[in-house]
């Protein structure tokens, strides 16, 4: 796309805003609107100056001045304005022309041009499948309670929303997937999210309701390369959200909302290519996989804990990741498990579908900084020739859920809280700076962010289910 074409799209959908936007540190979405009279080929070029020092994780007031410049292949006509909006993804500049060392778009971009770089292959390929829960809206409804109180599945079950218990067509626990409907009350608003997806030009595989009791969903779209594909997860976050606002309800990405029913995962496909050629398929190999697939993987285990701190970055991705709701607790890897972090889909129907699949992420991560970090760790793996048997990451073919304690033991598991993959970045972190991809300044100031921010306020604070025990 060029500066030519987006004012043509404008025309053509008569916009009369354009709405421009970047990522936080975090991985939230801010903006700034301008008249679409005022929008010409330099400003869709060179960009408009803004003030960066109230953005989390961007820097402070006495340093604020900075540009967003719009990656013009990310406008999309934006449904939810009144007037015609076009919005725009930026990548964030400094005063002076150069990137913004801080913008999670730039990371991942070098991520990309790092693999590129190593002879390795030319691109890696990434689908996230995002789930997340539909509540009602407590804003629009003050008597409706919702699951977002349950303090078990039960009182979740019987909760219909008008303080009686309706015991017509209610979903059994973990029975979400996927009944057809009147049990499953969300197809309407999950097609409308889909149509407004495919508006936005996301393309839409499929969409289905997911395994928890209290209204949970996947919607999935089409893999891309890492750095367009953490832009339509932007996208796709906004667009989810704005159609449940319509709907008078909320939509969360919150890992674990609904105590004792299945969390919300983000599990993430990958794939190198060289040119056209896929590089993790092998025939009659286990799962069909490559050495360079099975180095990768190796990578992915070998600094799981690391790549968590990015991949499952709040303090409620650690009640997710617990045995018994189909999120995985155990580094190793598997065709078809579902309990191991990394599972080899079977259904391998050519050597370009060949992948593998993080199970691990949720959708708390930043996507930039959490792709980027997995596809570090991948190339670690590769460079290095790691050997994921030799280390102990399976493959595990039983339900690891069910093994015998002696074999148990022998597997290692996930950080369990997210202080703990604080601390294993803290102590992994070479991968990341290869290339100047990550810089060491980034990863101390996001150990900070989160310790200040999200582990010490969640520690301090009385939790309410202690008032149930003591
Ligand atoms: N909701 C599960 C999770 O937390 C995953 C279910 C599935 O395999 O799609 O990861
Ligand atoms: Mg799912
Ligand atoms: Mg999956």
């Amino acid at each position: 796309m060029t500066p030519r074409d987006v004012l043509e799209l404008m025309k053509q959908h008569n916009v009369e805003m354009v709405d421009f936007r970047i990522v936080d540190v975090p991985g939230r979405q801010h903006h700034v609107t301008i008249p679409a009279v005022e929008v010409d080929e330099d400003m869709l070029t060179n960009g408009i100056a803004f003030d960066g020092s109230s953005i989390q994780g961007f820097r402070g007031i006495e340093d604020s001045d900075m540009v967003m410049r719009p990656v013009l292949e990310t406008a999309f006509v934006d449904p939810f304005m009144a007037a015609p909006t076009l919005a725009v993804s930026c990548n964030v500049f400094e005063p002076n022309g150069t990137r913004f060392e801080r913008d999670p778009r730039y990371i991942a971009e070098k991520a990309e041009a790092y693999l590129a770089s190593s002879g390795i292959a030319t691109t890696a390929y990434f689908g996230p499948e995002l789930e997340f829960f539909i509540f009602d809206d407590v804003r629009f409804e003050s008597s409706n309670r919702g699951a977002f109180y349950a303090v078990d599945s039960e009182e979740a079950m019987w909760n219909t929303g008008n303080g009686e218990k309706n015991l017509g067509y209610q979903v059994k626990n973990k029975g979400g997937y996927f009944p057809v409907p009147p049990i499953d009350t969300q197809q309407d608003i999950r097609t409308e999210m889909v149509k407004e997806l495919m508006n936005a030009g996301i393309r839409v595989e499929r969409h289905h309701h997911e395994v928890a009791t209290a209204g949970q969903a996947e919607i999935n779209f089409r893999f891309n390369t890492l750095t367009r594909t953490a832009d339509t997860v932007m996208t796709y976050k906004y667009i989810i959200r704005n159609v449940a606002r319509k709907y008078g309800k909320t939509v969360t990405f919150m890992p674990k909302p609904v105590f004792g029913d299945n969390g919300s995962g983000m599990h993430v496909h990958q794939s190198l290519f060289d040119g056209d050629t896929p590089l993790f398929f092998e025939q009659d190999r286990y799962g069909n996989m490559s050495d360079i697939a099975l180095h990768y993987i190796a990578g992915i285990l070998h600094h799981a804990p690391a790549i968590l701190a990015f991949s499952n970055p709040s303090t409620n991705s650690y009640k997710r990741l617990v045995p018994g709701y189909e999120a995985p607790v155990n580094l190793v890897f598997s065709k078809g498990n579902r309990s191991a972090a990394v599972r080899v889909p079977v259904a391998v129907v050519s050597p370009k579908t060949a992948r593998i699949e993080f199970r691990t992420p949720d959708c708390t991560a930043n996507p930039y900084l959490a792709f980027a970090a997995m596809l570090m760790a991948g190339i670690d793996g590769i460079r290095r020739k790691l050997d994921p048997t030799a280390l102990g990451y399976g493959p595990i073919n039983k339900n690891i859920y069910e093994l015998s304690a002696d074999e148990k033991a022998k597997i290692r598991s996930v950080p369990g809280s997210l202080e703990e993959s604080l601390q294993a970045l803290e102590a992994d972190y070479e991968f990341l700076l290869e290339g100047g991809v990550f810089t060491k300044d980034f990863i101390h100031a996001w150990i900070d962010f989160k310790r200040t921010n999200e582990v010490a306020p969640m520690h301090l604070r009385p939790h309410p289910y202690e008032f149930q025990l003591y």
